[in-house]
């Protein structure tokens, strides 16, 4: 679904990442972990074209959003842009809006389909995420993990073929983590495609198919659970490791 090869990306002299190739098969619950500052939401935002890469390619579900640092034509971009749903640390709702229409201006707008066909899909996903009672409120009256369920909710309502989150709970109160972690386990058993930049080592630990460990902007080691947790290859890996666990 994701092919990213030999990216790279720098912001003046600071080479931030430094010939990045891995992939991400359909249906693969991949988690990025690494410290902060070694590229991370550069990497994912480059690859849901947030962000513009200097070199390499990437490719999503067959297609070269960018191929050898030539991105594709506009039109081109946007279809394979439509595939791809992003969560944020910060939620990045839209407060003026309620619940309600922060899930359903996309879908009416950006792929105007009808009101009705949008509601129903609204509703159902707004009981999965165990906010159906919340449909009409605004953003600012919710705790940051119904805040963050509303924004998962909102990615979905768009059908994406793949779903990636940064740092989804680094912003939460500790007590408010679970309820979303829940969320994004639920997707991951529903076999949703997910790349997963997080902190939330037993997450990574128990929900990824395969980890990746970032650092100073170059992927150190990749590799299942049980590799990089109970015998990571590098001294990198292990330092990270035991400052996090
Ligand atoms: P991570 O998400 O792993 O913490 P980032 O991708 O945010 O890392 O940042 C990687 C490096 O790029 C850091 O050194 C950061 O300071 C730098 N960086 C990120 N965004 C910019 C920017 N817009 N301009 C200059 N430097 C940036
Ligand atoms: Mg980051």
């Amino acid at each position: 679904m994701i092919k990213v090869e030999n990216l790279q990306k720098s912001y003046g002299k600071l080479d931030v990442l430094k010939q990045i190739s891995f992939q991400v098969e359909r249906k693969e619950v991949v988690a990025i972990i690494g410290p902060s500052g070694s590229g991370k939401s550069t990497l994912l935002r480059s690859i849901a074209n947030l962000e513009t890469i200097d070199d390499g390619n990437i490719a999503i579900d067959g297609e070269y959003l960018v191929k050898n640092g030539q991105y594709a034509k506009q039109k081109d971009i946007q279809k394979i842009l439509s595939k791809m749903g992003m969560v944020f640390q910060h939620f990045h709702l839209f407060p003026h809006l309620t619940v309600k229409d922060n899930l359903e201006l996309a879908p009416k707008l950006v792929k105007k389909e009808g009101a009705s066909v949008v509601e129903r899909r609204r509703r159902e996903l707004l009981e999965k995420v165990g906010l159906a009672d919340r449909a009409d409120a605004y953003p600012a009256k919710l705790s940051g993990g119904q805040k963050q369920r509303v924004a998962i909710a909102r990615a979905l309502m768009m059908n994406p073929d793949i779903l990636m989150f940064d740092e989804p709970t680094s912003a939460l109160d500790p007590e408010l983590t679970g309820e979303v972690l829940n969320v994004m386990k639920d997707l991951a058993e529903e076999q949703m495609t997910m790349v997963v930049v997080t902190h939330e080592m037993g997450f990574a630990r128990e929900v990824a198919d395969r980890i990746i460990f970032m650092d100073k902007g170059e992927i150190v080691e990749s590799g299942s659970p049980e590799e990089i947790f109970e015998n990571p290859k590098t001294e990198r890996t292990k330092t990270f490791l035991m400052r996090v666990q």
